[in-house]
């Protein structure tokens, strides 16, 4: 399968969390969390158009303002969610500053924060970042995102991202039938991304025929799935909700803050071991599971905390990750 989504931790294993996922074919870019965004160009700031937030400690926030400072006086719109306290704590850093001049600007900056809770607020340049209200659902086009609250020490949201599956045509079929291609075959694919019945009529060049004599005419591939979840705590209720966001993902980043032998640590702090990383990437059946979020007391120690995460995962091919 080609990947169409491709992310790369902003600080590595070991620095803020920060994911910054591009798909391909698209301007826009996803941030799962915003940590210290120093790493990231100007460039790949202003592709930002999606953030994930887990929840709300400094170094899963901190990066909020210079995601600020790039788009301020641009024409531009920023989709959040997060858990509860997001539309509070985003008020709060907008309104650390003076917002005297923004009428002279033509173009707006919107923040839509929602909360996984349901409620939603839109914070504008030109209002000068006072709430409005706000009742757009969350879209992301072409992608599902789902989500799923988790303990730390408070709330912690894990996401999801999957993209729909691949609908491809046969053109050498098409051929052998005497169709010619042409925009009839979108329909043929949503009909088939959207599970229409055999019985379905779709529109052909010259009439019209059922779904269900078509099917051959095109394969079918599962898109790519991706799940980030960080700063949980080791709980049952953790590890089955954990397991089943990220079931079957092709791509799962996976908080490892301390060394299997460090479990007293991990249990009062609410973080995850290596050792637990790795069983509960198993448990959710994922093809590559990508640790990070390694606490600093490892420095040095990378290919010990990986090795720990493989022993308990079982299929972690050991350069995974590099970069
Ligand atoms: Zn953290
Ligand atoms: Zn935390």
């Amino acid at each position: 399968m080609r990947p169409t989504l491709h992310p790369r931790l902003v600080n590595g294993r070991f620095g803020d969390p920060a994911l910054f996922v591009e798909a391909l074919h698209r301007r826009e870019a996803i941030l799962f969390d915003l940590g210290d965004l120093s790493p990231l160009s100007a460039r790949d700031l202003l592709r930002v158009e999606t953030v994930c937030i887990s929840h709300m400690h400094i170094d899963h926030f901190i990066g909020f303002d210079a995601l600020l400072r790039v788009n301020v006086g641009r024409e531009k719109r920023i989709g959040m969610i997060g858990p509860e306290g997001l539309i509070e704590a985003v008020g709060h850093k907008l309104h650390g500053y003076t917002w005297d001049l923004t009428h002279k600007y033509a173009e707006d900056l919107c923040f839509d924060v929602r909360e996984t809770s349901g409620a939603a607020a839109r914070f504008r340049f030109k209002a000068s970042f006072v709430a409005e209200p706000f009742h757009e659902p969350f879209a992301l086009p072409g992608l599902t995102l789902d989500w799923a609250v988790l303990e730390h020490h408070g709330p912690s949201i894990g996401y999801a991202l999957a993209e729909p599956m691949h609908v491809n045509v046969w053109r050498n079929r098409l051929e052998e039938r005497g169709l010619a291609p042409g925009q009839w075959l979108q329909a043929l694919k949503a009909a088939v991304r959207d599970g229409a019945g055999d019985e379905t009529p779709i529109a052909l060049p010259g009439g019209e025929a059922p779904l269900g004599s078509l099917r051959d005419l095109v394969s079918v591939e599962p898109g790519q799935k991706l799940a980030y979840v960080t700063d949980v705590a080791d709980t049952s209720a953790n590890r089955a909700a954990i397991a089943s966001l990220a079931s079957g993902a092709d791509l799962f980043f996976l908080e490892s803050r301390f060394a299997a032998a460090d479990g007293a640590l991990a249990r009062e702090r609410a973080h995850l071991t290596t050792r637990a990383a790795g069983e509960i990437g198993c448990a959710a059946g994922v093809r590559r599971l990508e640790p990070f979020h390694f606490s600093p007391r490892y420095e040095g120690a990378e290919e010990r905390m990986l090795a720990e995460v493989r022993e308990a995962f079982q299929h972690l091919p050991s350069a995974a990750g590099r970069g």
